[in-house]
């Protein structure tokens, strides 16, 4: 059996699913979208005995990187995240924070990733799939080893992320979402960034993206 391990914590003003994600064997972390309350997750990170070497952001939203300075203050870690997102990281106008009353921040990823980048991480093989729509430099992880896909704010439960806001672009989600996401296997599970996990079987049938392909 698989030594990998995913848990779910729901953190933040928005509800944003924040994944601590590890080696069951190595004990080696990698915290997917640190979304606010880093104490919370450096407790986590304690009861499992697990050490955080790396974060990896879907995209740059606030409710998705509140927590990264304080986890990488505490741990060593390696920021990934979209080549595409790194003025929208660094700018508080154009990441929100400072819209529902947290701090205004910006932050600077140490590797910014592209299209089919394969990164080597606590012992698996997590491939870049550039995803835009809802953010420009929006990107998903897949870990084709255990079917796991973190999908961040381009793919829901039986919806698709918003894109009204900066560098949001509806044409791009559809595309993003039906090219590369929904062509995966469907046994793959599918992590989303706020809300229930799916796979990408259900949301074939399901979700209105799909939907509105087949018609
Ligand atoms: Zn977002």
């Amino acid at each position: 059996m698989s030594d990998f391990r995913i848990q779910t914590y729901v953190l933040g003003g928005v509800s944003t699913n924040c994944y601590l994600i590890f080696n069951k064997n190595t004990r080696e972390a990698v915290v997917a979208d640190p979304a606010d309350n880093a104490a919370y997750v450096l407790n986590k990170c304690r009861e499992l005995e697990v050490t955080p070497v790396a974060i990896l952001l879907t995209h740059g939203h606030f409710d998705h990187i509140l927590a990264v300075k304080d986890i990488c203050r505490a741990f060593p870690c390696t920021v990934y995240a979209g080549r595409e997102e790194e003025r929208l990281l660094q700018d508080p106008s154009l990441n929100l924070s400072g819209s529902i009353g947290t701090e205004q921040t910006g932050i600077e990823a140490d590797v910014l990733v592209k299209d089919n980048d394969v990164i080597s991480l606590i012992g698996f093989e997590w491939k870049v799939l550039e995803t835009p729509g809802h953010t420009a430099g929006s990107v998903c992880y897949y870990v084709e080893s255990e079917r796991v896909l973190i999908s961040g704010d381009t793919l829901f439960a039986n919806s698709l992320g918003r894109t009204d806001l900066p560098t949001g672009d509806e044409r791009a989600i559809v595309q993003s979402i039906t090219e590369k996401l929904l062509t995966l296997p469907e046994d793959t599970m599918v992590y989303p960034g706020h809300g229930e996990v799916t796979t990408i079987r259900h949301e074939k049938q399901y979700n209105p993206v799909a939907m509105y392909r087949r018609r």
